[in-house]
């Protein structure tokens, strides 16, 4: 079977199309950058029969995925705009993130298609209500949907925290339209992970090309202060998450659902800097002291991680396991 992984270049995709390789799958990476295309090949020259990538400069242009379908029996897309620094929320964030997925499910039902089912990596960001402080016994579930309306995602006084969100929310909305109303041959399923962290496996050449999430545990061992502040507790390893896109790929029975895959364990910066401080000798006159030690995170609110583990067979990694991986690697690769 060969599977096409969109975004696999970056931090996720590259952990996905890792997945796919291990369990025998051919993939497909869809990359704007040739060049990371090849440092991905080269990085894995045990699976160079089994590796290829396409190059589409811009996947929110209509067929540009057309060709790279030849032969694809399945389809997880993870690519999207995921950085903070926007000029023009709407321009670089909302609209690439939406017409991205309209493009690839687009291509994914012309006829002559093989592919059965896609699996989107939605977000945490398209689940939860940011404005609501809901009771400590609540639990987040895949039923849940962000209220940000369209006009306040895209309005210029939103922060381009707000508007990622609106990018997420409105594009995994263009997707389940698209099957509502298409009705393609194939399936789709949501994936809506919180914060993901771990070890990378994709190129990165700096510290300062980090994915957004990992740089703040990053700038935690690099002695930033204050340390960044938490906006959900709920977080899962990228490992674990490539797991959880691979099995909603292959279990028929997930074909229609949105999932949250999330850790039951919370995290905070504060527990990163106590692991940080704990694990490496170098990182203890590193790490702030300007911060509350020793303190184990405590959940704002439940996240249902459990259906995950349960229908798609994931186990879930630890924090600490997660932390010291990725700060170890960056120490003695990256830096
Ligand atoms: P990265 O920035 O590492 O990867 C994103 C990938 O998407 C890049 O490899 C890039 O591929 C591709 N991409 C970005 N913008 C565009 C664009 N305009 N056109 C085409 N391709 C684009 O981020 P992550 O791996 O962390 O994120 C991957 C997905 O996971 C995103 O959908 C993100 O929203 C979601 N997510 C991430 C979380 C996290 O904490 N990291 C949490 C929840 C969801 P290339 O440069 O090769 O073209």
């Amino acid at each position: 079977r060969y599977i096409l992984v969109t975004g696999s270049t970056g931090f996720i995709g590259a952990h996905v199309v890792d997945n796919l390789l291990a369990r025998g799958y051919r993939v497909r990476g869809a990359t704007r950058s040739a060049q990371k295309g090849e440092q991905m090949k080269a990085a894995r020259p045990q699976y160079a029969s089994k590796l290829d990538f396409v190059v589409i400069e811009d996947f929110t242009k209509t067929g540009v995925f057309d060709s790279a379908m030849d032969g694809i029996d399945g389809v997880i897309h993870v690519a999207s705009p995921f950085f903070l620094d926007t000029t023009n929320n709407e321009q670089e964030l909302i609209l690439p993130a939406i017409n991205g997925v309209k493009s690839i499910l687009s291509a994914s039902a012309k006829e002559g298609s093989k592919i059965q089912r896609i699996v989107l990596t939605s977000s945490f960001a398209s689940v939860v209500d940011v404005d609501r402080t809901p009771p400590r016994e609540f639990t987040y579930t895949g039923a849940d949907w962000n209220p940000l309306t369209y006009e306040k995602a895209v309005d210029p006084s939103s922060t381009s925290v707000i508007a990622y969100r609106g990018s997420k929310k409105f594009a995994e909305l263009a997707a389940w339209d698209f099957i509502k109303n298409e009705k393609p041959q194939f399936d789709l399923v949501a994936l809506c992970p919180p914060m993901v962290f771990g070890p990378v496996v994709h190129p990165v050449p700096n510290v300062e090309s980090l994915n957004e999430s990992n740089s703040d545990i990053w700038s935690v061992a690099a002695g930033t202060d204050p340390l960044p502040k938490a906006r959900v507790t709920a977080w899962i390893d990228a490992r674990d998450l490539a797991e959880a896109h691979v099995q909603a790929l292959i279990t028929p029975e997930a074909g229609g659902k949105r999932f949250i895959p999330a850790s039951s364990e919370p995290f905070s910066y504060d527990y990163a800097a106590d692991i940080i401080k704990e694990e490496f000798e170098w990182a203890k006159g590193v790490v702030t002291d300007g911060y509350t030690a020793g303190v184990k995170p405590v959940a704002s609110y439940g996240v249902d991680g459990e259906t995950v583990a349960r229908e798609l067979g994931v186990e879930y990694r630890s924090f600490k396991e997660s932390v010291v991986d990725l700060v170890k690697q960056v120490k003695e690769t990256i830096v």
